[in-house]
């Protein structure tokens, strides 16, 4: 059977099994839920192994096959303009979506009293601060770790992209022995990471399975029921974006197939949903996208490691959602300037946010805040979160993919999606035999 169709299939049966049972259900006297749990975390922490040294070898590697300066900055420019130009799309999407849809008013009244506040938003606001990454000096910090090892270990991506970036670029102008031996090195390392990685990805059937099986155990379908109009607002903002706009950008600037790249992506789209997490999806992301949608080794190296933390149009998408329908269900009429305030703030807070579940609740409290609505009030939707959380994990690696596409062709490659996946796989295994 095809992997992408063994990854669905997995998620469905993840969702039945775990609507059919509950936390005490136990298979041979062993908790189900547990034994999810257990096999679903394996999963993303074998996944989350082998990013810091995936992507830092990989970027490395990267810049050593880069021809110049010009080369690298032309890239950066282009892959910086895409991520800023599709989040503010994405943004415009749930501003346009809410400001018709108003999920927030219900009969023509605010829905706030009926929804009444969450009773774990204390906690929720209390544990918020951990997640880092809140203010716009704390994003620009970020980008130079004191420590590096530091960095890797809390996962702050930024800081060891830029360090690696950096440490590509001057290995590559260094001459003589040692330097050409530490080239080929890093360039073994990072084959031998892909090597493992590809070894991981064949048991994603398994996680996935696993995590949505603990997922619907734990969140179960009720918790969509009061805020169903909210859910279903960013849903349809959600696939606009994802199934409307990014397609048509497929189309007129990379003149691919967005069918094909869907199917080629399918493995980390569904990874992406199972786990919420897209530092974690990273290395499947960097793997569908170089094999099964032929984009190449620098692009997919520079692009995506890139565009897990900096780019998430999905989280961008929520956070603007999430402010202008908490403000909808207190009763407040937004000026335009406090909604222009919001989209620029969701498009900044979203570069900052790590890609890690839930992440976004951060940025979306400092909007609140800035707009003068009061933090706890993100307790209205935090029983929706983990699902729509899913569902904007997709999206914001989709929009990681698609701009690798769009880059890649923009830079005269031909063999993107040319082919169906299957035939790309086998081209991509030739290519790597010969
Ligand atoms: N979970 C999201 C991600 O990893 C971040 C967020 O929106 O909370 O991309």
């Amino acid at each position: 059977m095809r992997f992408h169709n063994q990854i669905f299939i997995a998620l469905i049966l993840g969702a039945v099994v775990g609507a059919l049972t509950s936390a005490d259900t136990r298979l041979f006297g062993i908790q189900l839920l547990a034994i999810h749990d257990t096999v679903g975390s394996l999963f993303v922490n074998a996944l989350k192994m082998v990013v810091v040294p995936l992507i830092t070898s990989a970027l490395i590697a990267a810049m050593i096959n880069m021809a110049g300066g010009r080369d690298l900055g032309r890239l950066g420019i282009k892959t910086l303009t895409w991520y800023f130009a599709t989040t503010t799309l994405a943004v415009l999407t749930a501003l346009v979506l809410f400001n018709v849809m108003t999920p927030g008013i219900v009969d023509g009244q605010p829905a706030g009293e009926r929804l009444g506040l969450a009773t774990q938003t204390d906690a929720v606001v209390a544990g918020m601060a951990e997640r880092g990454a809140g203010d716009f000096a704390g994003i620009i910090l970020q980008l130079f770790p004191p420590n590096i090892i530091q960095a890797g270990a809390e996962g702050q991506l930024l800081g060891l992209i830029v360090f690696s970036i950096l440490f590509g670029m001057f290995l590559r102008n260094q001459q003589g022995q040692a330097a050409e031996t530490l080239k080929q090195v890093i360039v073994g390392f990072y084959d031998t990471m892909v090597a493992i990685t590809l070894f991981i990805v064949r048991f994603a059937p398994i996680g996935v399975y696993a995590l949505i099986a603990r997922t619907v155990t734990q969140t179960g379908y009720d918790a969509i029921e009061p805020l169903a109009w909210f859910f279903f607002t960013v849903l349809i903002a959600l696939f606009i974006h994802a199934f409307v706009v990014l397609p048509i950008l497929i189309r007129l600037l990379a003149r691919r197939s967005p069918g094909r790249h869907i199917q080629a992506m399918t493995p980390a789209l569904l990874t992406a949903f199972s786990s919420a997490s897209s530092s974690a999806t990273l290395p499947l992301t960097m793997e569908c996208t170089e094999q099964r949608a032929g984009v190449s080794n620098r692009t997919t190296s520079f692009v995506l490691p890139l565009g897990a933390t900096v780019n998430m149009d999905g989280t961008a998408l929520y956070e603007c959602a999430a402010v202008l329908f908490i403000a909808q269900a207190y009763g407040l009429d937004l000026s335009l300037s406090s909604q222009a305030l919001i989209v620029v703030v969701a498009i900044l807070t979203s570069i900052g946010v790590a890609g890690i579940p839930s992440a976004s609740l951060v940025a979306i409290t400092l909007i609140l805040t800035t707009v003068g609505l009061p933090a706890e009030a993100i307790g209205l939707i935090l029983a929706t979160d983990r699902i729509l959380d899913m569902a904007r994990t997709a999206v914001n690696i989709w929009g990681d993919s698609v701009g690798a596409v769009i880059i890649g062709r923009s830079e005269g490659e031909e063999g993107i999606l040319d082919v169906p996946v299957s035939e790309m796989e086998q081209r991509h295994q030739m290519n790597q035999r010969g």
